[in-house]
């Protein structure tokens, strides 16, 4: 395929914050931004977001391109272009929405999906499983009193995606009265003026149909003199117990960032049975060096990964490689920032990640959900 137009421009994310949209050959794709940032994470763009829009509607064409291992050959312009030796130095949210429209324009010339030119080697394609935030604290909610615990999350025990859908959706409606809910935070979760446990307590009650997860995001609310709870201070070894002892009351399946983003040997202390998911977000910032530093100290068994986070799709597809062979879950994430695109379902069925956290209300992050349930209706 022959890329003939390369143009880029800023776009508003579901914040009302500009961010970078991309179109090749009128294929468009863009790229969420995250609040939550973690302190070694890719800069989303080299110099600014204007710096980059230039940058690439100034790409040389015509430029051949036919599959995604052609990728590399992006990759390998941006890199001699803008003389650096690591296409992610361009950015990472610049780089994505770049390769991911190269993806798509690829996918409409050849008459196929995206996740097929991710991954046309698949043969039984996997699904996976959503993950879905219902009630927001943290640096996600303005709400007085707000638990410190930036995510509760469901984890549905249906069979395929639309049932699946279905169980977080209507749990969300419950608890919008459960919580007397009245305000959706930036990622469509119900605002709450409760601690942390009072929460968990009330989605208990739903542990037929889901399994509970948490994001604790614990970098957001450490300082010297360690976790700052709204009650209490909490030293790491004291947070290590604590978080053990949640884990046990309230049986929680998912538990990402326990710990603030250095202390890979603490999060080795995380009782981590087979039974849940000690998840690095913050910790690993979907970058390969800080993810095989985690294995090393076995400091976790399931993964966050964030495309607009590392940038290149080249790497995403290493860090996905790597995960399978030894044995780490995947999740598949988008940011609290979120655009339109709903290219991050064909990532997750492309790559075979386990889950996808893509959140369950607001038009945002449905249309991620609705393209898997559009994907699984094909296959069956
Ligand atoms: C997260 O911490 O998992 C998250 C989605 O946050 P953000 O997008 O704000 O970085
Ligand atoms: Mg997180």
């Amino acid at each position: 395929m022959l890329i003939k137009s390369f143009k880029a421009r800023k776009i508003k994310d579901s914040r009302g914050e500009e961010t970078i949209e991309v179109s090749v050959n009128g294929c468009k794709a863009s790229s969420p931004s995250g609040k939550s940032k973690g302190k070694y994470e890719t800069p989303s763009y080299y110099k600014s977001l204007e710096w980059n829009i230039s940058a690439i509607n100034k790409l040389e064409i015509p430029f051949s391109i036919k599959s995604f291992e052609d990728l590399s050959k992006i990759e390998k312009l941006i890199e001699k272009k803008f003389k650096n030796k690591d296409a992610k130095k361009f950015g990472a949210n610049a780089l994505f929405a770049l390769e991911s429209a190269i993806l798509k324009s690829i996918a409409k010339s050849e008459k196929k999906e995206l996740w097929q030119i991710i991954n046309p080697k698949v043969r039984r394609l996997k699904i996976p499983i959503p993950i879905g935030n219902v009630v927001g604290g943290g640096v996600h909610s303005y709400s007085e009193n707000k638990p410190v615990f930036q995510e509760f999350l469901l984890i549905p025990k249906g069979k395929g995606i639309r049932e699946n859908v279905n169980i977080m959706q209507l749990i969300h409606k419950k608890l919008k009265k459960i919580l007397k809910g009245e305000k959706l935070n930036d990622e469509g979760a119900w605002e709450a003026s409760s601690d942390e446990e009072k929460i968990l307590e009330k989605l208990k009650k739903f542990k037929n149909k889901i399994n509970i997860g948490v994001d604790i995001a614990a970098s957001t609310f450490y300082r010297k003199k360690g976790y700052e709870y709204n009650d209490k201070t909490l030293s790491p070894d004291e947070q290590i117990d604590y978080i053990n002892e949640i884990i046990k009351k309230y049986g929680l399946l998912y538990i990402e960032d326990p710990l603030q983003e250095e202390d890979f040997s603490g999060f080795s202390k995380i009782n981590k049975s087979s039974q849940h998911l000690i998840i690095g977000d913050d910790l690993t910032v979907t970058h390969i060096e800080r993810i095989k530093k985690a294995l090393k100290f076995r400091a976790i068994n399931a993964l966050i990964i964030k495309p607009n986070q590392n940038g290149s799709l080249m790497e995403l597809k290493k860090i996905f490689d790597f995960c399978r062979k030894n044995r780490i879950k995947t999740i598949i994430s988008h940011r609290s920032g979120e655009t339109m695109d709903d290219a991050l379902a064909d990532y997750a069925v492309g790559f075979q990640a386990d889950f996808i956290k893509c959140g369950i209300a607001t038009k945002w992050r449905f249309v991620k959900l609705k393209r898997l349930i559009d994907i699984e209706k094909r296959l069956i």
